[in-house]
């Protein structure tokens, strides 16, 4: 149906925010020794704020994933992260999340939930759902800010539309991205502190149709793919791709990328 095609094609179009150069400007290591203390610090929201220290063991919560599938992934931080390879998260601890709920359709939560627990089964990152923010959604946030204490902020999946962000105008339903920052010590950086914008006006649309749940569904998941790393493919077989027309699960591509994107190295407590 023409209608659904239009609506379909509506889904998945979606553009890759992230910010390396415009939250983290180059910090030498003479800059970061401040009075004999090794941290290093970021500029983030107009601060200079030292990065925290990452708490617990520096062993994986969950095991690494083996994909059993190939194909098309491309990652939007392609190099700098520990140990080699991609910037990715640190599978040693919680990829902690929060709800900015105002503007969220009805019938949506629970569609975000499984996409977050298809992205953790996918990487063998755990996510840590940590409730509401009254954090306004945004990809200008400071990356470490007083609600959420002494910590990098956790991912935050809100709710605009294109006149609130016009970065979602036409086609685009959703954002997302993370910003790939060093660790508190050494050379090796993470993604931290991830955003994902979604349109509450196309995924009122998208949610209402028969459906609408898978469709609604693989926004989301396309949207955490990119906080985890991944970036855009030409691939129409693979959910990744910038504006796929029907999927509405990972393609094989997307699978490898996952398990890849999760199979970073541990930042050393
Ligand atoms: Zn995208």
């Amino acid at each position: 149906m023409k209608s659904a095609a239009r609506i379909l094609g509506v889904v998945l179009a979606c553009a890759a925010l992230f910010a390396a150069g415009a939250w983290w400007r180059g910090v030498s290591w003479s800059d970061v020794r401040h009075w004999g203390t090794p941290r290093n610090v970021i500029d983030t929201a107009g601060e200079t704020v030292r990065i925290p220290v990452a708490d617990g063991p520096a062993s994986r919560r969950l095991p690494a994933v083996e994909p059993g599938t190939s194909g098309s992934y491309d990652f939007l931080f392609a190099t700098g992260g520990a140990g080699g390879g991609p910037v990715r998260y640190d599978p040693c601890r919680a990829v902690t999340w929060v709800i900015a709920p105002v503007h969220m359709p009805d019938g949506l939560e629970p569609v975000v939930h499984d996409a977050i627990e298809a992205v953790s089964v996918a990487t063998g990152l755990e996510f840590e759902f940590e409730g509401y923010t009254d954090e306004r959604v945004s990809f200008e946030r400071a990356l470490v800010q007083d609600r959420y204490g002494d910590r990098f902020a956790p991912v935050v999946i809100g709710f605009e539309n294109a006149n609130q962000n016009p970065e979602l105008a036409g086609s685009i339903t959703g954002l997302g991205g993370s910003s790939a920052v060093p660790g508190a010590y050494g050379d090796d950086r993470f993604l931290r502190a991830g955003v994902v914008s979604i349109d509450f006006e196309d995924m009122e649309r998208i949610i209402g149709q028969p459906g609408g749940s898978d469709l609604a569904r693989a926004v989301v998941a396309h949207e955490l793919g990119h906080v985890v790393g991944l970036a855009h493919v030409a691939d129409p077989r693979e959910l990744m791709h910038d504006s796929n027309l029907r999927l509405v699960d990972w393609g094989p591509g997307d699978l490898e990328g996952l398990a890849m994107a999760g199979d970073g190295g541990c930042e050393a407590g």
